[in-house]
């Protein structure tokens, strides 16, 4: 029988703590969240991540913009939020609207208060093992792998996918966890020959149910990252759960899998800082 890995319990238990440590310690954080446009996805999202600090004692700003925000008047309002003391955090929504440049926004924050860990600094940071903002969703993988008591060092992990935001910071810090790391994406050859030798395979490659039973070693750990809606308006991964779940020795459901680590791990890196 496999374990099923509870992101929806370890990512309260986070909050819990983090909420426990900034009562405690009367630790006074802000955290500023620019929204441009209209995207009902990010106006969720956005939402998501104000109740989040409400429930942990972070103050948060909200900044919503109108969708045709030029890219000047956004880097201004970035630069104001960078020299103001009181902000420690800085996050821009992503997607933002077309007619803006994502790279040149996400590289006018200050690194020292990225805790998206988008910055090039902040990745760079990673990538050279010193201390830095990491990406919340990978690290948030590491959370629940290590707070679900399995080992990463010395293991074969695969990851699927090698985005900026997901699969690669995902290998860095599977490789910072000491683990042999493999990056496998749309290029790789004979993928499944490269996923079956994986102890932990973590999926990020962006298609529904696309990982079956014929990917995956006995007893693996799965991580499924994807999350799309399927015809029937229901929440499922990039894993096809039901097919791969009796191989593995323990997997991540979807929803209430990696999903709610993301928004924990922002409130982490809002709390803790570099
Ligand atoms: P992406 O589209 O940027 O990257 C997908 C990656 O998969 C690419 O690097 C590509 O090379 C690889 N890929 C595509 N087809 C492939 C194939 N046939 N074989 C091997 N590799 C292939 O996606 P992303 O932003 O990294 O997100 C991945 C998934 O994770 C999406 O479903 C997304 O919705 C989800 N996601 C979830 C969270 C969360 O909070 N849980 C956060 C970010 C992303």
């Amino acid at each position: 029988m496999y374990q099923l890995i509870d992101g929806k319990r370890i990512s309260q238990e986070i909050k819990d703590e983090l909420k426990e440590k900034v009562a405690k310690q009367g630790l006074k954080r802000c955290l500023a969240v620019i929204k441009v446009g209209n995207d009902p996805a990010s106006g969720v999202y956005v939402n998501n991540k104000k109740k989040a600090c409400e429930y942990v004692g972070i103050q948060s700003l909200s900044y919503e913009l109108a969708e045709e925000t030029t890219e000047e008047e956004l880097l201004k309002l970035i630069e104001e939020l960078n020299t103001k003391e009181d902000v420690n955090g800085i996050l821009v929504q992503l997607p933002l609207p077309s007619h803006i440049d994502e790279d040149k926004v996400l590289l006018a924050i200050d690194p020292t208060k990225d805790v998206d860990g988008f910055h090039p600094v902040s990745v760079g940071n990673l990538s050279i093992g010193r201390p830095g903002y990491v990406s919340c969703t990978p690290a948030g993988v590491i959370q629940l792998l290590k707070r679900s008591g399995i080992e990463i060092a010395g293991k074969e992990c695969v990851v699927i996918g090698r985005s900026n935001i997901v699969g690669k910071p995902m290998s860095m810090l599977l490789l910072r966890e000491n683990a042999t790391v493999t990056i496998c994406h749309s290029r790789t050859r004979d993928l499944k020959e490269v996923t079956k030798r994986a102890d932990i395979l973590v999926v990020a490659i962006g298609k529904p149910r696309f990982v079956d039973e014929t990917f995956v070693k006995e007893g693996a750990v799965v991580i499924d990252v994807g999350i799309h809606r399927n015809e029937n308006g229901k929440l499922c991964g990039d894993v096809d759960f039901d097919k791969v779940a009796p191989h593995t020795s323990a997997i991540t459901p979807v929803p209430g899998g990696v999903g709610p680590m993301t928004i924990a791990m922002l409130m982490h890196n809002c709390v803790e800082g570099i």
